[in-house]
């Protein structure tokens, strides 16, 4: 089995807030948009071709090579699941960042590669406690697999509250909420779960109330094999969340999720205060340090600027303010890239109410300014790999 040369990065969860996949019309435009790319490619040929010698040979290459030449840049499939990234080391440790619902091919991707070979522990990284960032857990074979996995698990104390309230997996104790989003807790899986809690000027010997899970400082890296995990603070609204910047090898990669870069002037009736947009710049300046030069970033860009102040709106829903939502803009992330200097930027947290055809429309937008500008941009799709 190939060994990545440094850091293997697969998206298994693009989507923001829930899962959203194509409506039927929109894979039934797209079966008929391959179809009549694929009939046009025949016809051009059969035109332009000197005889059926010439004819023959073309199309005795591998399928894969013919629909390389097919009029269609990209396939415009934007995924569904919601937040999960992979990433394999040279040294074969696996970290994943937040277990939404993309967890579950992740999972499947893992036992595939366990069978042939063997794989080191797995170390999880959360960013936040809600729903998008966890519901992939109870559907996860890595949770139920015989020999079971070690998987030690790391976030702010929300994320580990969250997974343990849910399904008891540091405290091996359910209560009455333990059953309130699935049926299965703990005791139904064989995976061991060790937590350790992220939290800023934690000191030596700091530990959790109530023992469930270790303390560290948020400021302080944690060192997998020759991996650097750096946490940080991003900004969500009352919710406390963090992002990650992972080198390896040389080489850097920046997650950050549900961060909202709240606008100078506030719209007027707004609950927020000074106090809310000065913990927003913070970590704003915060992601700008963390990102410097980096290889590779993921960032939450749910919104247009427009849609964000409620000028215009997604889909089918109404023009709506989403200040104070959590999320972040598109400008802003160009803004970011621009300033941090960040060669390359996938997009993500796609709002669930975005259509592959929109999706598609700020896609190409991104393509064009990439080919203009010095730094790549580009939204970001379930299934896509990098290797840095
Ligand atoms: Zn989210
Ligand atoms: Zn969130």
């Amino acid at each position: 089995m190939p060994v990545p040369e440094n850091m293997r990065i697969t998206l298994w969860g693009t989507r923001g807030s829930c899962p959203s996949f194509g409506s039927s019309e929109e894979i039934q435009n797209l079966t008929e948009k391959f179809s009549t790319a694929t009939l046009s490619y025949i016809q051009d040929r059969l035109y332009s071709e000197s005889g059926l010698a010439e004819l023959r040979k073309l199309f005795r290459r591998s399928t894969k090579e013919i629909v390389g030449e097919l009029p269609i840049s990209h396939s415009p499939v934007f995924g569904g699941e919601t937040t999960c990234i992979e990433i394999e080391t040279s040294e074969r440790n696996l970290i994943i960042l937040d277990c939404g619902s993309g967890l579950r091919s992740c999972a499947e991707e893992i036992l595939r590669k366990r069978s042939k070979g063997d794989l080191r522990d797995i170390y999880l990284f959360g960013t936040h406690g809600h729903l998008d960032h966890r519901s992939g857990i109870p559907f996860a074979g890595i949770c139920f697999a015989d020999p079971p996995f070690d998987i030690q698990v790391f976030g702010c104390s929300g994320f580990l509250s969250s997974l343990d309230s849910r399904l008891g997996v540091f405290s091996h104790t359910t209560t009455e909420d333990t059953y309130l989003d699935d049926p299965v807790d703990y005791a139904a899986m064989t995976a061991s779960f060790r937590g350790t809690e992220l939290r800023a000027g934690a000191g030596e010997g700091t530990s959790h109330p109530g023992q469930r899970w270790k303390v560290r400082d948020l400021n302080e890296p944690v060192i997998i094999g020759s991996t650097k995990v750096q946490g940080f603070r991003s900004y969500h609204g009352a919710t406390e969340c963090l992002g990650y910047r992972i080198d390896h090898g040389g080489k850097s990669f920046v997650f950050s999720t549900d961060h909202e870069k709240l606008p100078h002037d506030l719209p007027s009736g707004s609950s927020l205060g000074e106090t809310e947009l000065n913990k927003s710049l913070q970590a704003e300046k915060e992601l700008v340090g963390m990102c410097r030069g980096v290889d590779l970033a993921y960032f939450d860009g749910q919104y247009l600027s427009a849609e964000y102040l409620g000028q215009k709106s997604i889909g089918t829903a109404p023009p709506l303010s989403r200040v104070g939502w959590g999320h972040g803009c598109i400008e802003d992330i160009l803004d970011r890239v621009r300033e941090s200097k960040i060669k390359h930027t996938l997009i993500g947290h796609h709002d669930p109410a975005r259509n592959w055809s929109s999706l598609e429309e700020i896609a190409q937008i991104l393509l064009e300014l990439s080919e203009s500008d010095a730094y790549e941009v580009e939204l970001a799709r379930d299934g896509q790999r990098f290797n840095l």
